[in-house]
């Protein structure tokens, strides 16, 4: 007989009950049909005898192996016995329950493991803090752009990447990445939502699209109003900083039309072609406006839309042509070819936080060109050079006039000045003139 029985009982009438009902020739079959061992006490209905026989004794068809212990599978009737050997699809019930054990095992020490890593990282997080007035220029800036998407929470509590999904017109995610990286703004493991964390290879990683974000308080004042004004009255001076935020922060302004006109058109660039495109663009963003550019992206979408349609041309073909076509454009603009420079945002095309705060600090927007743009910031920070030189001239002539013969000469001749009607600035610049 195939079917081995393990009884659950020492009722001698059931396992004899029980024996009978599983009894079986050579060939596999049952002596007696089910109907004939009844009545069995109260049993007379041959459909529940099965359920009865599973009360007392558990069946194994030795026909059916686990597929991990490679013992007999537990069945449940005579329906589940197979004639011939062969291996189950599923492991059988000790193997499923030391499995579970083991996974669960795991689990709980994955959870340790983990447990030991955040710890020390969760006391790192909350210890940190950053200088305010080290800054530079363009974190100032996106920080201002987070605090209109997030308000007060900027200060004091913590965000997500999706609150600052409108920090720019294609996302937040490299933005934010920037702060994180620069130690500008750290993650806070005890407000992220569970699986946010892992370790892998003895490292803890992070997993962006749930994690926290927070601005640690400023070194030394911490939250006080003055290490706070830091990030709001900040006298912008670095071209270079605000150069580069603008045409990062441009690019996204023109690569989401870009999307929007290669999805209308049916265009699908791959990676490679996308990469030449923003570097096409960030190049022409130094001397044209994103209104140009959008013009330029709108007339190549649509010309190798045309190019598509023709006969003997896949539109693949007419979709590899489309950086190439820019390029074009942007040439011929260099050599004084007129781009259009009223080409409208789009409806559902925001300029995002980042495009609010440099209009509002700078004025300007989409219609600015580039080269207005890198002369503007150029200017600001040529200013403050000159500023800087002129506190210099003012502590050279203060030290000039304490150390000189006569200080009360110099004074005089100052006050002259002033009471002439020139400016602090002016008075110094002609003192000192005269010195030389
Ligand atoms: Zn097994």
């Amino acid at each position: 007989m195939a079917v081995k029985l393990e009884f659950l009982t020492e009722d001698q009438q059931a396992i004899h009950f029980a024996k009978r009902y599983w009894a079986m020739d050579a060939e596999g079959l049952y002596l007696e049909r089910v109907a004939e061992l009844l009545p069995f006490r109260d049993i007379t209905k041959p459909g529940v005898v099965a359920k009865y026989i599973r009360e007392i004794c558990q069946a194994f068809d030795e026909n059916q192996s686990c597929p991990v212990c490679d013992g007999a599978m537990p069945i449940n009737g005579r329906a589940d016995v197979k004639k011939t050997p062969r291996r189950a699809y599923q492991t059988c019930d000790i193997c499923l329950e030391r499995r579970g054990k083991e996974l669960a095992g795991r689990r709980a020490a994955e959870r340790a493991e983990l447990e030991r890593h955040l710890g020390p990282h969760i006391y790192d997080m909350q210890n940190k803090t950053v200088s305010y007035k080290g800054f530079t220029d363009d974190t100032i800036i996106v920080l201002q752009a987070i605090s209109i998407l997030i308000g007060p929470r900027l200060l004091l509590g913590t965000f997500c990447l999706s609150d600052c999904e409108q920090l720019t017109p294609m996302g937040a995610r490299d933005f934010i990445d920037r702060l994180y990286t620069e130690e500008v703004l750290v993650d806070d493991p005890t407000d992220a939502p569970n699986g946010t964390y892992l370790v892998e290879k003895g490292k803890l990683l992070i997993k962006k699209s749930t994690a926290r974000y927070l601005l640690p308080p400023d070194t030394g004042r911490g939250r006080e109003p003055e290490a706070i004004r830091e990030l709001f009255d900040r006298e912008f001076s670095d071209a270079n900083a605000l150069t580069n935020l603008w045409l990062d922060f441009a690019v996204t302004d023109v690569m989401r039309y870009m999307d929007n006109q290669c999805s209308l058109h049916n265009h699908d660039l791959d990676q490679e072609a996308i990469q030449k495109v923003e570097g096409l663009v960030r190049h022409g963003l130094r001397t044209f406006s994103v209104s140009q550019m959008w013009f330029i992206i709108w007339k190549v979408t649509r010309d190798a839309a045309a190019l598509a349609s023709r006969i003997y041309y896949s539109h693949e073909k007419a979709t590899a042509t489309i950086p190439t076509k820019i390029h074009k454009q942007l040439e011929a603009a260099y050599q004084g070819a007129t781009l259009r420079n009223d080409w409208g945002r789009p409806e559902p095309h925001i300029a995002g936080a980042i495009g609010q705060v440099f209009n509002s600090q700078f004025g300007m927007n989409e219609l600015t060109k580039g080269a207005e743009v890198l002369r503007l910031f150029s200017a600001i920070s040529d200013k403050r050079k000159g500023e800087g030189d002129l506190y210099k001239l003012a502590a050279s002539f203060m030290k000039e006039t304490l150390e000189g013969q006569d200080s009360v000469a110099a004074l005089d001749a100052f006050a002259v000045l002033i009471r002439s009607g020139l400016s602090t600035e002016d008075a110094i610049l002609e003192i000192v003139n005269r010195g030389a």
